[in-house]
């Protein structure tokens, strides 16, 4: 972090800012120029997060040249953290696809659903149990129900399971019915249930909350390690933009920024992403490319009596299609399914 000094700051001032530095454990670099004075700050800047240095007197402002994150944070963790779940690495060699409805609404659609995505390939079993609805009034999911034909499903056809937590009590909930824990968008800076699916065995999916910078959602996944649990896996979702064309705008930059950033593993979903299944899978087809390590995607049995997100959802068979044009451009990449 760079302090920049006001023009007419004196040496008072400058001591000042010094002496709570060197007191804080932090070293300080002075340049001195005709005009200003920067000084530079050698060491942890946490040693100063609630040092309010901005407002002391003669400082004009702060600069961070470092990012906020540290576990997440490539610069400090050059090796590519591959999460292992049941035989399926994230963040390997491999493409992984995640899918299935986007609420569990009952046992025949979960178990329809599980048995020909298993048959597609597909390891990991996707379904919400607790629903984060915009409207109160829509279908909130079955909850623990759910769970229970969920992982009987993914049981029965050798697969994992995947769930969304909304909160602390559907935490508790869920865990023992799930292989991986997913925070939604919504939920993406929920402190608290962050810090608590930290303290969890298992790993944790992060989706991006839909007006989340790159950074923030770094210092969210950095909420998730620094309670010990480092199996997290990014899912970019789509943010919201002036567009409405689509439900949100899938972010691709976000991947190579991510790549860059942090050695995470890193998904795609197209489902929420746009919002119409139309463009599910040229949008699929744009994540094999910007080589992410996989996608979650949505897929109902009968999407025009889904209980939520109908319009997004592929049939199973539109799923094979969406894996049968994306092969082609994994290969290119040098990835295998
Ligand atoms: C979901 O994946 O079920 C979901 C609600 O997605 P998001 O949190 O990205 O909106
Ligand atoms: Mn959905």
């Amino acid at each position: 972090m760079i302090i920049v000094m006001k023009p007419n700051a004196g040496k008072k001032e400058i001591d000042n800012i010094v002496d709570k530095l060197h007191k804080a454990g932090l070293e300080a670099h002075l340049s001195t120029g005709k005009e200003l004075t920067i000084i530079g700050v050698i060491g942890d800047k946490r040693l100063v997060a609630d040092a309010n240095l901005e407002l002391m007197p003669g400082v004009d402002r702060l600069v961070p040249i470092t990012e906020s994150y540290k576990l997440v944070n490539r610069k400090f963790n050059v090796k590519e953290t591959v999460v292992k779940v049941g035989d399926v690495e994230i963040g390997g060699d491999r493409f992984v696809l995640i899918a299935g409805p986007c609420a569990v609404e009952s046992e025949e659609q979960i178990f329809q659903t599980a048995e020909k995505l298993s048959k597609a390939g597909v390891k990991i079993l996707r379904g919400g149990a607790f629903k984060p609805r915009t409207s109160p009034y829509s279908f909130q999911g079955l909850g623990v129900e759910g769970l229970k034909y969920l992982r009987a499903a993914a049981d029965t056809y050798g697969m994992l399971v995947i769930s969304e937590v909304t909160g602390i009590p559907a935490l508790q909930d869920a865990e023992p019915y799930v292989d991986i824990i997913q925070i939604g968008a919504r939920n993406m800076q929920n402190f608290d249930l962050l810090k608590e699916v930290g303290r969890t065995q298992k790993p944790i999916f992060l989706k991006r909350g839909m007006s989340a910078t790159i950074d923030e959602w770094l210092n969210a996944a950095e909420y998730i390690i620094r309670e010990h649990n480092n199996q997290v896996i990014l899912c970019e979702r789509g943010i919201r933009t002036f567009e409405t064309a689509t439900r949100n705008t899938l972010d691709i930059s976000a991947i190579p920024v991510l790549r860059a950033k942090t050695h995470l593993p890193v998904f795609i979903d197209p489902s929420h992403a746009c919002g119409v299944k139309d463009y599910v899978i040229p949008l699929a087809r744009a994540a094999a490319a910007v080589d992410c390590d996989g996608l979650t995607v949505e897929v109902h049995p009968n999407p025009d009596r889904a209980l939520s997100d109908g319009a997004q959802s592929l049939t199973p068979e539109d799923f094979v299609e969406l894996v049968r044009q994306i092969k082609p451009i994994l290969d290119v990449m040098g990835r295998k399914l």
